[in-house]
């Protein structure tokens, strides 16, 4: 590769965009297109990773390390530059996969009623939270022909989990969700394991822009709970994707004054209330409140609704919420 392909190829992959989507945020910004933030290549306790849009660049005051979008791929993923290069040039090829498969999943969701009687028994029965959410059906064998016919070249879609290794459709059978970078399928067959993403972050907290503004906001387990809350008419609610949050899901909870409802399963190995203890505990010592939400016992907020509960019955159960 001479100086001008490397040059072109740079610019087809913004530093700031591989970094967000390797979980980096901006912290405060600096002057006109220069951030800094925690530096993601060593542990950083105070932002001192400076982020350069217009020039393209990187440096850390912290580690004294700095340079350009390859540099850090050979940084962050401790590879030489040609193994860089390579995992650039992968990533640019996943992004794109990504979006048509999500297209391709919706599609496949009016051709196959186990994928709606489905979502009905989830309580997911309106059409406008179908089109919200971008909710999709991966049949499962199907894929991988589609997008290659595109002209997405296989190993992309490996590299994004699409594909499995020996070449099948990774999603069969599976309700499919798109998050930030990701997909998350739930299977609707019991013989498979419920539930599974594609490698790589989970992303940051679901519609997290949509939800911040409110002064009180709904944290649930599941997309599932998230969708039933939303068509009982919280919408402030949000979703962590499991009980346990990433590192970006935490600062993005805490990145305003607010109120924050923790309605975690109520399951009977008591994991979902415990895990919903020590995030509050961690919640309140950055000055953020937070209430725990009992549901019954042996419910989430997705059977609470199904199982015939009502928005009404809700607002009480978060009024009466636990300090
Ligand atoms: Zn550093």
């Amino acid at each position: 590769m001479n100086r001008q392909a490397l040059d072109e190829f740079k610019q087809q992959i913004p530093l700031m965009g591989y970094l967000q989507a390797h979980d980096w945020q901006p912290a405060r910004p600096l002057s006109p297109g220069r951030w800094m933030g925690l530096c993601p290549l060593h542990g950083d306790h105070k932002p001192s990773f400076l982020v350069d849009t217009n020039k393209d660049l990187f440096y850390c005051y912290g580690c004294g390390r700095g340079g350009d979008v390859i540099r850090f791929a050979e940084l962050y993923h401790q590879v030489k530059f040609l193994q860089a290069v390579a995992l650039l040039r992968q990533w640019r090829g996943v992004e794109p996969a990504l979006h048509e498969a999500e297209r391709f999943y919706r599609i496949q969701l009016h051709r196959h009623s186990e994928a709606f009687a489905y979502l009905y028994q989830r309580g997911v029965r309106s059409w406008a939270l179908i089109e919200l959410m971008r909710i999709g059906y991966a049949p499962g064998g199907c894929l991988r022909g589609w997008l290659t016919q595109l002209g997405h070249p296989l190993p992309a879609l490996r590299q994004a989990g699409l594909v499995t290794g020996v070449g099948y459709d990774s999603y069969v059978r599976r309700i499919v969700f798109p998050l930030e970078g990701n997909l998350y399928g739930r299977s609707i067959s019991a013989a498979a394991p419920p539930h599974r993403f594609l490698p790589g972050a989970k992303g940051g907290l679901y519609a997290w822009d949509q939800v911040r503004q409110y002064p009180e906001v709904i944290l649930v387990e599941g997309l599932f709970d998230y969708a039933v809350l939303w068509e009982a008419g919280f919408h402030n609610v949000t979703c962590s994707l499991g009980t346990h949050l990433n590192a970006r899901q935490f600062r993005q909870l805490c990145d305003g004054t607010r109120t924050v409802y923790l309605a975690f399963d109520a399951d009977s190995n008591g994991s979902g209330p415990q895990a919903a203890q020590c995030l509050s505990k961690s919640l309140r010592e950055r000055g953020i409140t937070a209430r725990l939400v009992s549901l019954p016992e042996g419910h989430d907020p997705n059977s609470f609704f199904v199982g015939g509960g009502n928005a009404q019955e809700f607002h009480r159960l978060l009024q009466e919420a636990s300090l």
